[in-house]
This record gives structure tokens, sequence and C-alpha cells, in this order.
């Protein structure tokens, strides 16, 4: 065990039905505890993610989302309230994640990811979730991270689809090599339910809790692709570009090397 702080009582009761599971234990608890985490956006998708991260006992989270609450937002963003409408949505999900676990610290910083303040935000974390419904985002997040040498949950939706991959900086593919530009007439605003986004925020945080306590299998060189209509979950291999923009000059992974 490296320099993690050690539990509370408190904490061991909080966490107990968790530090019963194989693989994980007081350890990895302490791994959550010493751990600072990004969200990036913080709707339907990453107020999930951030919601289980609480849960969890993840130290520290820095919540990234401009604006205001509206009314059209509750049908998913669950760290936001009816009363809350029109508030600045990082007033209001701080204070829903203080309610369900005092003992984690929360940043909410009421801005987007831009290439002004991506390098801060991304410095400041042990792990960067990217919850953004825009590539622009995921992708400049994508870049820091791997510049920074920092791991990343990559969670999208769309309609009833979603899925998930976990970048590992120079041991797997990052978002650049499975989406070298940003894709044409990607919608702003599209279909969703909350169970659905949540979902996606629900197994984005799982990913982010085994990568940071090294509990179980990440999506490593792995994309999890789950049609919900049908209930399809299937889990493809996707592979580094070796002309990748952002991660093309960096050794080759272990995953490639393994792979005929
Ligand atoms: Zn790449």
């Amino acid at each position: 065990m490296g320099g993690e702080p050690p539990l509370t009582d408190a904490e061991r009761q909080r966490y107990q039905w968790q530090l019963w599971t194989p693989g994980f234990g007081e350890a990895g608890q302490r791994r959550l505890k010493a751990a600072s985490v990004l969200v990036t956006r913080c709707g339907g998708v990453g107020g999930l993610v951030a919601y289980e991260l609480a849960a969890a006992g993840v130290g520290r989270l820095v919540l990234a989302h401009a604006g205001a609450a509206r009314l059209n937002d509750l049908n998913r963003q669950l760290l936001m309230t009816d009363a809350g409408v029109g508030r600045p949505r990082m007033d209001l999900a701080p204070q829903r994640l203080a309610e369900l676990n005092p003992h984690v610290a929360v940043e909410g910083v009421a801005e987007n990811v831009t290439e002004e303040n991506a390098a801060r935000l991304v410095g400041g974390a042990d792990l960067v979730v990217v919850c953004a419904p825009l590539f622009r985002e995921r992708l400049l997040l994508n870049r820091e991270a791997v510049r920074q040498n920092k791991p990343l949950v990559d969670c999208a939706m769309y309609d009833l689809e979603m899925q998930i991959t976990t970048v590992s900086p120079g041991r797997t593919p990052c978002l650049a090599c499975l989406y070298p530009a940003e894709p044409p007439g990607w919608a702003r605003e599209f279909p969703v339910f909350g169970a659905t986004a949540g979902a996606a925020g629900c197994l984005g945080a799982l990913e982010a809790i085994k990568v940071l306590a090294g509990l179980g299998e990440p999506l490593y060189g792995k994309m999890l692709l789950c049609d919900l209509r049908d209930m399809t979950f299937r889990r493809t291999t996707v592979k580094r570009r070796p002309d990748c923009a952002v991660c093309g000059g960096l050794p080759p992974s272990p995953v490639d090397r393994t792979e005929p």
C-alpha cells in the first residue's frame, strides 16, 4: 500500500458493502480516497458518474459544466432539482453530492472545457471521465490526458445506444486513434432517456473505480457498444493508429504487441 490516507471508522462503515468486493478491500478504498477525478459536463451522463464516484468515496471530484439548469434537463440530469431550474448547475451539483457524502471534496467549475482551461483541469486530476456530448471537447480532453499521461474514461451515448472505452496513454489506443477528426453532422441535441444516459454514467464510473483501485479489467483497447433497444452488449477491439496525431509518438503499447 502506498501513502494513501487511512480510513476512519465512519468510512469503513459507509463503504462496508463495497469493501466486501473481492480484489478491492481496504487497499482499494484507500486508493479511491486518495484520488482526484475530473468529470467534464455534469449532465445526464456526467451527473451519474459524479454521483456514483461520490457514493464510492473518491476523495476529490472536480466537475466542469457551464450554464444553468433548465426544465428540459430534468429528465436526465439527476443532480439538478426542480427548485433549482435557472440556478447554475455548478451550484446545484456540489450541494447534492455533499448531501450524499460529506467526506468527498467537490469543486464545481462553471466552465466547459476549452483550449484555455483543458491543461489546468486535467493537470489537477489523477483520472478524467469525459461525458461531453461534443467531439471537440472529447478530443481536446483526450489530447491533454495523453500529453499528461492521465487515464481517461470516455462515455458516450445517443438515443438508446451507448459506448464506453478507457484510455491508458502509451498502453492503449486513444480517442484520436478512433476519431482522427470530428465526425461531420454530429448533433448538439439528441433523443435521450435519463435511464440510457445514467446507464452510460454508471458504467463509466465503474471503469474509473476499476482503474483507480486496480480492480478487474478496464476497457483497455476495447470499446463496449450497447444497443439498449434490444439489450445487445458487445465488446470490440480498438487499435492504435501508428500515425495518430495525439499518441503516435508514444512507444508501442503492450496491448498492440500482443495482437496478430
Ligand atoms: Zn491515438
